[in-house]
């Protein structure tokens, strides 16, 4: 019983250390590092990679004609999405937003 109690007073110290440390003590972190994203990290590199991987899968007999034409439809889509702008104001977008800097919209 005691040896429970102190375990659930050490649970508690923890859980309020979690919350108060940051107040206390501000993270004093410096500015995060942006780089540019790796092509695969991009809805545009991730559509241009899948392009790729079904014609090497074409090419080796692992996809049909039939497949890798509505395959290749499909990624050839997805690529071209990415690069168009807002579909409401027409507003430039960035690879990775998920809504218009302009008018909010979703991409
Ligand atoms: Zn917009």
């Amino acid at each position: 019983m005691l040896l429970e109690s102190l375990a659930a007073g050490l649970v508690a110290l923890g859980l309020l250390w979690l919350v108060v440390q940051p107040i206390i003590a501000p993270a004093t972190e410096s500015a995060p590092v942006v780089e540019p994203p790796e092509p695969e990290e991009t809805a545009r590199g991730r559509a241009l990679l899948a392009l790729k991987e079904i014609e090497f899968d074409r090419a080796t007999g692992k996809l049909s004609d039939a497949d890798y034409a509505e395959l290749q439809a499909r990624y050839e889509r997805a690529a071209i999405a990415t690069m168009e702008g807002c579909g409401k104001c027409g507003g430039a977008l960035g690879e990775q937003d998920l809504y218009c800097g302009a008018c909010g919209a979703r991409r």
